[in-house]
């Protein structure tokens, strides 16, 4: 059910609701141009009262137990601007054979000024298990313009620390890059021009595949999530600050999102700080900052909320925070919200 103030919030930012659910359950096509401008409406209000929004453009959810209203709510208590909040198809959807959460669809129709549409989490075991008609329904949805962006897909993803805590040890995910799932992904991404996301931890072995994946799908825009996240350092000698100025270099067209942990985080596997961008001290290091203010444009504000954690909001918003505050004051608009508005809309935003 439509709460009346819902209509109202809805009608304030889109005179012409031509992204909302047709009355069969089909979605008439997504007018971005009308989101658009309810985006740029509500980035505008909170710089107009003094405040810096950002655009997550990683974070995930279980659309099953979603409170969107309450997620909105901390958005604007906390001068969130956009949220490309992504569903992940959950073990029970997947057995009834879910392939694609229109979770984006609901999202709009009752905040189309604050969700940017995105399909779906790429993991197991949609990913896996049911690889093709699972892919077939993110690139359909990206064909229809009814997404933005894609992923994140976990090309190689260690079980994250909240999965080591309860034990569930077996998100183990290694999926080759540059094998059939990894060409699929990036030839959609290459097609349609949408960025993806990719979560692909850093180790020395996995470099070369995904440079020959970069190289050999110039068109292919993708997101890597975490900057320098590096669970064992051990398995990561060539990842530096100066290999991804190289990178930026050779790709034009390979971002980064900075949701990392903050100095104290620690990954209870390996016992390592894996956030390496601080320094012993909790400031953020000379090398990474430069690095950041000298390609602002490639990189991009991220929370990475998920669906253990999204009541966390509040404390990943001022961890966010504390990391934008410690780049140079024009660097910061820039990775808060520009740099997502030009990679969504190839334009500036004015
Ligand atoms: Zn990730």
């Amino acid at each position: 059910m439509m709460t009346r103030r819902g209509l109202l919030k809805m009608a304030g930012a889109l005179p012409l609701m031509a992204c909302l659910p047709s009355p069969g359950g089909a979605q008439d096509v997504v007018d971005f141009a009308q989101l658009k401008e309810g985006y740029a409406q509500r980035l505008k209000n909170i710089l107009a009262a003094g405040g810096l929004p950002y655009v997550d453009i990683e974070s995930s959810c279980n659309s099953t137990k979603l409170d969107i209203d309450s997620i909105a709510h901390s958005m604007d208590r906390l001068n969130i601007g956009l949220m490309a909040l992504s569903a992940d198809i959950g073990k029970g959807q997947f057995e009834h054979w879910v392939r694609f959460d229109n979770l984006s669809e609901r999202l709009l129709a009752r905040y189309p000024d604050r969700f940017i549409p995105v399909g779906n989490g790429g993991q197991a075991p949609a990913l896996t298990e049911a690889t093709d008609e699972f892919l077939d329904a993110q690139e359909a949805a990206a064909k229809a313009k009814k997404i933005m962006l894609l992923g994140e897909f976990e090309f190689r993803h260690y079980p994250s620390p909240r999965q080591v805590k309860r034990n569930e040890l077996d998100r183990d995910a290694t999926i080759p890059i540059d094998g059939p799932i990894g060409h699929r992904v990036f030839g959609i991404s290459a097609t349609t021009g949408l960025a993806f996301q990719i979560h692909y931890e850093i180790e020395d072995e996995l470099l070369a595949p995904l440079e020959n994946m970069l190289a050999q799908y110039p068109k292919a825009r993708v997101i890597w999530c975490h900057l320098a996240q590096i669970r064992y350092i051990e398995r990561a000698s060539r990842y530096t600050s100066t290999y991804v100025d190289a990178l930026l270099r050779r790709f034009p067209n390979l971002y980064f999102d900075t949701a990392f942990g903050d100095a104290n985080s620690i990954y209870p596997l390996s016992k390592q700080h894996h956030a390496r961008v601080w320094a012993g001290d909790g400031t953020l290091k000379a090398e990474w900052r430069d690095l950041i203010a000298a390609w602002p444009g490639r990189f991009l504000s991220a929370l990475d909320l998920g669906g253990d954690r999204l009541n966390r909001i509040e404390e990943y918003d001022r961890k966010h925070r504390a990391f934008l505050n410690a780049l140079p004051a024009a660097t910061q608009h820039q990775v808060a919200y520009r740099s997502a508005w030009s990679l969504l809309f190839g334009t500036e935003f004015a």
